[in-house]
C-alpha cells in the first residue's frame, strides 16, 4: 500500500512526528507536493484549509485530513475527504492506514467519515513516541494547555492537563542534534501542571543535555508569568539564545480578562524588565483585532508595543476566529491606521515581525 504525505509550509513538524509513529506499524509515509495513489495524508491548519480544499476534493485517491482544522470540523472537512483526524493523530493515523491496508472500512475511534464521528478515546503518551526518525523535526517536550485563551485551538486539540516527555527521552532525540530546539505550549513549565512552575525538574532536563540549547525562543514560547528571575538565570546558564520570546497579546487588561489569558499588562511589563536585568532581549508577542477590543484597547497596546519595542521585538498579528474556539465565527476588528503605521515603521527598523496584514502569508512565501 502506497501511503504519501503532502507537503506543506509549516507543517514538517507533523510530518516529522507521524512519519516516526506510522514507521512503529511498518507504514513508510512518502513525501510528495501532489496527492498522489494510493493514499495521501494532509495535515491543515485553519488559516491554509481553503487553499486545499479543491485539491483534496479532486484527488484520484484515498484522502485523510489531520490537523488543527480536520479536529476542530471534522465534519465540513468529511465534505471533501474521505477521512478527518481528530486530535493527535500519534496512534489514530496508524491505526487507520492499517484498517485500509486490511480492507476493513469501520473507521478507528479519533477518525471521522462523511457517515460517522468517532471521537478519540485516549490521548498520546509523549514517550510512547519518538518526535521524529528519518525526518527531523524539533523536539515537542510538552503537550496540553491548562489555560483556555479563547482564540486558541491548542488545549481544544491536546486537552488542557499538561504532559511532558521525560528527560531521557528528550536527550535521546536531542543527541542527534547540535543544538536542540523544542515545542512546548509554555517551555518554562516543563515538568509541572502548567501553572505553578518546577523550575528544578527543567533545570534537571538541561542539565541533561550536551546540544547548544535553544529554550523559550522559537519555537518554545513562554508566557510571561513563567519568566522570572529564576527562569532567566537557567536560560542564562544553560541555553545558547539571548531572546526570551513570550505572549503579551493586548496592552489593555479588559481585553486579557475578556480573552482569558490568566495574566495581567503588568504581569508583561515586569518579564520585559526582568529580561533587561538578565541582559537578555524580549520578544513579545501581540495580537490586534480581537472581536472585544475597543479603539482604545488598540491603543493601550499600540503602547506596550511602542514600550517594548525600545528593548526588544514584537510579534505581531491580526485575530483570527479559529473554529473549535469560544471565538469561532466572530470577525476580527479592524486595524487602526496608527496601529499599521508604527507596525510597518518598527518593521523597518527590525522591530516588529508577524503578519498583521494577511495571515495566510506566512505558510505561502518563498524559502
Ligand atoms: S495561547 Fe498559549 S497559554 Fe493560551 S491556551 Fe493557547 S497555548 Fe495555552
Amino acid at each position: 500500500m502506497q501511503v504519501n504525505w503532502r507537503t506543506i509550509k509549516g507543517t514538517n513538524n507533523s510530518y516529522a512526528a507521524l512519519y516516526a509513529a506510522c514507521e512503529l506499524y511498518g507504514i513508510h509515509l512518502e513525501a510528495v507536493d501532489r496527492p498522489a495513489a494510493e493514499i495521501t495524508c494532509y495535515s491543515l491548519n485553519s488559516i491554509i484549509e481553503p487553499h486545499f480544499r479543491d485539491e483534496i476534493r479532486d484527488a484520484d485517491c484515498i484522502t485523510v485530513v489531520g490537523g488543527p482544522h480536520a479536529t476542530a470540523c471534522p465534519g465540513e472537512v468529511c465534505t471533501y475527504a474521505d477521512y478527518a483526524v481528530i486530535g493527535e493523530g500519534e496512534r489514530t493515523l496508524p491505526l487507520l492506514l492499517e484498517r485500509l491496508r486490511d480492507g476493513t472500512t469501520a473507521p478507528p475511534p479519533g477518525v471521522a467519515t462523511a457517515h460517522t464521528v468517532r471521537p478519540a478515546d485516549s490521548c498520546v503518551r509523549l514517550d510512547a513516541f519518538a518526535p521524529f526518525s528519518k525526518v527531523r523535526g524539533y523536539i515537542e517536550i510538552s503537550r496540553g494547555c491548562p489555560y483556555g485563551c479563547t482564540y486558541c485551538q491548542t488545549p481544544r486539540m491536546f486537552g488542557r492537563s499538561m504532559r511532558h516527555r521525560s528527560i531521557d527521552a528528550v536527550a535521546r532525540a536531542a543527541s542527534c542534534y547540535r543544538d536542540a530546539r523544542f515545542i512546548s505550549p509554555n517551555a518554562f513549565a516543563y515538568g509541572s501542571d502548567g501553572i505553578h512552575p518546577r523550575f528544578e525538574k527543567l533545570e534537571r532536563l538541561l542539565r541533561a543535555l550536551d546540544n547548544a540549547v535553544y529554550l523559550a525562543t522559537f519555537p518554545s514560547e513562554v508566557r510571561p508569568e513563567f519568566v522570572t528571575p529564576e527562569s532567566l538565570d537557567l536560560v542564562c546558564r544553560y541555553c545558547a539564545n539571548r531572546k526570551v520570546h513570550f505572549g503579551a497579546q493586548s496592552g489593555s487588561d479588559g481585553v486579557l480578562a475578556a480573552i482569558r489569558r490568566g495574566h495581567s499588562v503588568a504581569d508583561v511589563i515586569r518579564a520585559v524588565e526582568l529580561c533587561r536585568e538578565f541582559d537578555l532581549v524580549p520578544v513579545v508577542d501581540v495580537i490586534v483585532g480581537f472581536p472585544c477590543e475597543t479603539e482604545e484597547d488598540q491603543r493601550a497596546t499600540l503602547e506596550l508595543v511602542e514600550w517594548v519595542a525600545r528593548y526588544g521585538q514584537v510579534h505581531a498579528h491580526h485575530f483570527t476566529p479559529l473554529p473549535g474556539t469560544p471565538l469561532a465565527g466572530q470577525p476580527p476588528g479592524p486595524i487602526l491606521p496608527e496601529t499599521q503605521k508604527t507596525l510597518g515603521r518598527l518593521a523597518l527598523k527590525g522591530k516588529a515581525t508577524g503578519s498583521w496584514i494577511a495571515p495566510e502569508a506566512r505558510f505561502f512565501k518563498k524559502n
